[in-house]
């Protein structure tokens, strides 16, 4: 394929018509594909079907004497805080498990210091002029979502290949009080597949902030996902936090949404103790305990850290081959034509599709008009508005392996006949 960017006016207009024969035999095809969300596949949550028969009739109390079916236990099963604590390395003290969903625990941690504050903090919604968060761009949608649920301002931050740009969050965060949190997804980010270097993680965990009450919100959703044999490490930001006396910065999260079920798995919230008593005081407010047999459940499928990372491997087999078509196919189809550049992670669900700018919001029209549906363009932003209209999200996950070719190859030609488009027009102008 020719360089779209560098063509002149008649290799363009030859381009752009065989590129609407080969998008037209793809619409023929009449395909119906979704890549817009990470959920994993029916194979995947098919690997941790014995939850739904565990932990059994007669198996209801804990290794602590603790009757499963009853209340209480707010901070979740001590064995089930020891089974996550060896891969998150944090202490069970200091961990809470908890409901299915880890980002309703961020809804809640934002909700608690909005209303209550954080340790003795002033309330964030009294706080004069509003509060604000630093936002990695691109990022997770939802949790933009939060912060619009709250109104909170959103300050996007650089992401670059080894994490954010600290020099920027650095300067942002010593002169600016409002700054109480910032969004981070340490390990194989969403959407770019980034993981944060160490210097990055100590640079967050020293730096000084002009709010006694800054809160690192650490997503680390993906610790254990990996997608290749390297099984990537990361800082233990608990522990660099401590060590340079900001023990009560980091609020790390994490989920077994896509370890066992996306929809009826554990949630983790790991912190210093002050912040997990913190928690667990608002937490009691809210609710009576968790639903400890799921937890029960998910110990005697799991067992421990070994169970775990086996499993994870399984999800390893079924996942990295749905991402090598989509890369296979993006260098066959995008290399040298100068319009498309793309992530290749190494763990994660997403692959980050950079097109050409002011074609990404056509490339998910084009995609959709030939029946494969793509998260919204300027999702991974605040506002949901990309400045540059280039940054697409590709989530193959959920595709049975064998479409998984045909939506990438409908995403790509899409991204080609949206740069012709353009180049057309702006030769014409
Ligand atoms: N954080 C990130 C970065 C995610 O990508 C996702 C799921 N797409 C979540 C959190 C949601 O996690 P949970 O299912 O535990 O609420």
């Amino acid at each position: 394929m020719q360089n779209i960017s560098t063509c002149d006016r008649k290799a363009l207009d030859e381009l752009h018509s065989t590129l609407k024969v080969r998008y037209s035999s793809l619409q023929h095809l009449k395909l119906n594909l979704n890549i817009a969300r990470g959920v994993p596949s029916p194979e995947q949550v098919e690997l941790s079907d014995d939850l739904l028969s565990l932990p059994g009739a007669a198996d209801f109390m804990s290794a602590d004497g603790v009757d499963v079916r009853n209340y209480m236990g707010q901070q979740g099963l001590r064995e089930v805080r020891a089974l996550f604590s060896e891969s998150m390395e944090i202490s069970p003290e200091n961990l809470v498990v908890d409901g299915n969903s880890s980002l309703a625990l961020m809804y809640d941690c934002v909700s608690h210091a909005w209303r209550a504050g954080v340790n003795g903090g002033t309330p964030w919604h009294r706080v004069r002029g509003g509060v604000a968060f630093l936002c990695p761009v691109p990022g997770y949608d939802r949790h933009f979502s939060i912060c619009e649920a709250f109104g909170i301002r959103m300050i996007p931050v650089p992401m670059h290949a080894d994490g954010p740009d600290v020099e920027f969050v650095r300067d942002a965060v010593a002169g600016d009080e409002s700054i109480k949190g910032m969004w981070c997804v340490p390990k194989y980010s969403n959407p770019t597949g980034a993981t944060y270097s160490e210097s990055k993680i100590r640079a967050l965990a020293s730096m000084r902030t002009a709010a006694d009450d800054f809160r690192l919100f650490w997503d680390n959703a993906y610790w254990l996902h990996h997608l290749t044999d390297e099984a990537v490490q990361i800082a233990n930001v608990v522990a660099l936090c401590e060590e340079y006396g900001n023990e009560n910065r980091p609020l790390v999260f994490g989920s077994t949404s896509k370890i066992t079920f996306a929809g009826a798995g554990l949630s983790m919230l790991g912190s210093s103790r002050e912040n997990i008593r913190w928690w667990l005081r608002h937490a009691s407010v809210r609710s009576v305990g968790p639903d400890k047999v799921n937890q029960l459940r998910h110990l005697r499928f799991l067992r421990n850290s070994d169970g775990l990372k086996a499993l994870m491997q399984r999800h390893k087999e079924l996942l990295a081959p749905r991402f090598g078509i989509v890369e296979r196919n993006f260098r066959r189809l995008l290399e040298g034509t100068g319009v498309a550049s793309w992530t290749q992670p190494k763990g994660g669900y997403f692959i980050t599709l950079n097109v050409l700018h002011g074609t990404a919001k056509r490339v998910v029209e084009l995609s959709k008009q030939a029946g494969v549906t793509l998260t919204p363009a300027g999702a991974p932003f605040p506002g949901g508005i990309d400045p540059t209209d280039s940054v697409l999200r590709i989530a193959p996950s959920s595709l049975a392996v064998d479409d998984v070719g045909q939506a990438a190859e409908v995403v790509a030609v899409s991204a080609l006949l949206a740069a012709a488009e353009l180049r057309l027009r702006q030769l014409a102008e």
